[in-house]
């Protein structure tokens, strides 16, 4: 494990980290447990080694990218107590772009719907927030399986390489023409979210080269830093005793910062403001909807809006209520029937949007107990969550088929001439056109809703390795289907979900055509498990 290390002004930041406690049991209460909560800033930040405040810079920046809410944040944080520091207001600026992978009416109503509730609980604490929608029209950033190009390396954030080739989630005009970097210039640090996959690296390092003011990005992403960890953990059995020792002195309330100086920034475009218009819906400053907003930006409007879920913090902290009163206790016996949907939290698009903090969600859970439901849903939002994020953190290959296990390749590859059932073009699959029923019903979930159940993924995923020609194939098409779909899409987790399909985190099983020793999972098993019948016509 790291002790953290930082050069320069971070350093100075830097507490003594507390690992002497045993490692507590869960469902011991907390007040019993002996430990101090530590002070994270140092290993949650990603900054160059010599970033030092701007002088004569006006304000400090938040570049809000991921971390979408205005509590909880350890990247707000770390600009408010920067700010005080320096005697400077905080702005927060977030930019909307038509032209990220996969922009769809389905990501930017969530996206619109948590500006919302960001302009109401910035307004409250007394802190500038400004949203800035591109109305700009181009080319759309389309992404169909098949197009992007093997073998292309994500950002290596763990090892802090950058990659050799560009990665296809270059995004076209840089960044573009928004507001965000005469404001950066302006600024005397920009701080923004660390996040180990998806556009945000590149963003990131674009916004580097172009502005001299330091560009430090926060990681708010899991309950124990993302830099705790040395290196990159192949199984939950080996990540799990690392994160249960470190939980006690992770797992506590976020404090939220106030700052001290209020001035307003005077900016130099006009805010795109939306508000709760009283009726339950969301309206923006203009008086149009957020539906018409939506529909004037570029992006693809043949994915729509989801029909069961909303974005936002309010939305969530509703779900998680309802999830902790009805779900929670019977989590543990249910969570694997996909027809019991409120037997899970259902919390993965909150979580990806960063609406709610995992320490939100965790403490609260824990609070309402009872402790063997919780320390299953502590396994899944803790330990699986935190091995997706520590894959992507430190593997930068991890959209590829190279960061498949060796044994695992190598099965795969022993069997890509085994005889498929049917080879399905990438547009029958998405239609969920195929012959199989409960498949279809799974992707119709993805189609509609944006969400699809956990058990459901794991066969969905599988069975598409039936019928795509290799494991490189069918990854291209899976990343595809689950990011142009998925709510929670484009997360560490869609990459740690993904990737278990080809046996990641697994070990081997009894060999079988096409999969050899990967895990397999049938459809045909699957009512033995659940009532098939009833699932698929829940999506029918
Ligand atoms: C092929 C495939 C694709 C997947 N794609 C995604 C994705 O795009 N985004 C995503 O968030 N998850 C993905 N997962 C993981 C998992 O299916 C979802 O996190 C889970 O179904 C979300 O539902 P929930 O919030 O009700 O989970 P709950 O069971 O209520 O769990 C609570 C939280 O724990 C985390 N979690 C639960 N299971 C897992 C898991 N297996 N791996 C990592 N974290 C987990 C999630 O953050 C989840 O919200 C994928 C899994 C597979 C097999």
């Amino acid at each position: 494990m790291r002790s953290g290390g930082e050069k320069g002004a971070i350093a100075a930041r830097q507490k003594p980290c507390t690992r002497n406690a045993p490692a507590a049991r869960l469902t011991e209460p907390r007040a019993d447990w002996h430990v101090v909560p530590m002070d994270t800033t140092d290993l949650r930040l990603h900054a160059p080694a010599d970033a030092r405040p701007r002088a004569g810079g006006e304000f400090v920046l938040y570049w809000m990218q991921a971390t979408m809410r205005a509590h909880d944040n350890f990247a707000l944080n770390y600009a408010i107590e920067r700010a005080n520091e320096l005697g400077l207001p905080v702005l927060v600026y977030h930019g909307l772009r038509h032209d990220y992978p996969w922009a769809s009416d389905r990501f930017h109503t969530w996206i619109l719907e948590s500006v919302a509730d960001l302009y109401a609980d910035f307004e409250a604490k007394g802190i500038q927030y400004a949203f800035w929608l591109d109305g700009s029209r181009g080319e759309h950033t389309q992404w169909p399986a098949g197009q992007r190009t093997a073998g292309k390396s994500e950002e290596g954030t763990g090892k802090h390489t950058a990659p050799s080739s560009p990665s296809p989630f270059t995004l076209p005009s840089s960044l573009g023409p928004t507001p965000l970097v005469a404001l950066a210039r302006r600024a005397a640090l920009v701080v923004t979210d660390y996040v180990p996959t998806f556009i945000a690296p590149r963003q990131i390092r674009g916004l580097r080269e172009k502005v001299e003011t330091p560009v430090i990005a926060v990681d708010s992403c899991t309950v124990v830093p993302l830099r705790y960890h040395d290196k990159e953990h192949s199984t939950a059995r080996g990540i799990r005793p690392v994160l249960m020792e470190a939980l006690p002195h992770y797992l506590w309330p976020v404090e939220n910062l106030e700052p001290r100086v209020r001035t307003r920034v005077a900016l130099e475009f006009e805010p795109t403001v939306i508000r709760e218009a009283g009726n339950g819906k969301r309206e923006v400053g203009t008086g149009r909807s957020v539906a018409e907003l939506v529909a004037a930006c570029d992006v693809d409007h043949a994915v729509p809006p989801s029909t069961t879920f909303r974005g936002g913090t309010r939305a969530g902290r509703a779900r998680l209520a309802a999830f902790l009163e009805t779900g929670l206790p019977r989590y543990a016996d249910q969570r694997n029937d996909p027809n019991q949907p409120d037997a899970v939290s259902r919390l993965s698009p909150w979580l990806h949007f960063g609406n709610l903090s995992i320490h939100e969600v965790l403490l609260a859970a824990q609070a309402a107990g009872p402790a063997d439901p919780y320390a299953k849903f502590l396994d899944e939002a803790l330990t699986w969550r935190e091995l997706a994020h520590n894959f992507c953190f430190w593997n930068p290959k991890h959209r590829t088929a190279a960061a498949i296990p060796e044994w695992a390749r190598k099965q795969l590859a022993d069997h890509e001439a085994d005889p498929r059932p049917h080879l399905y073009p990438l547009e029958a699959m998405e239609q969920a056109r195929t012959a199989e029923p409960l498949w279809n019903a799974a992707q119709r979930s993805y189609l509609v809703e944006g969400f699809m159940h956990n058990y459901m993924r794991m066969l969905w995923g599988k069975t598409v390795l039936q019928w795509t020609p290799n494991a490189a194939e069918c990854l291209r098409v899976l990343e595809h289907l689950n990011n142009k779909y998925a709510l929670d899409g484009r997360d560490p987790n869609s990459y740690g979900g993904i990737m278990w399909i080809f046996g990641k985190f697994d070990r081997p099983f009894y060999p079988r055509p096409i999969y050899g020793l990967v895990r397999y999972q049938s459809l045909r098993a699957a009512k033995d498990k659940f009532d098939v019948a009833r699932y698929v016509a829940s999506y029918g």
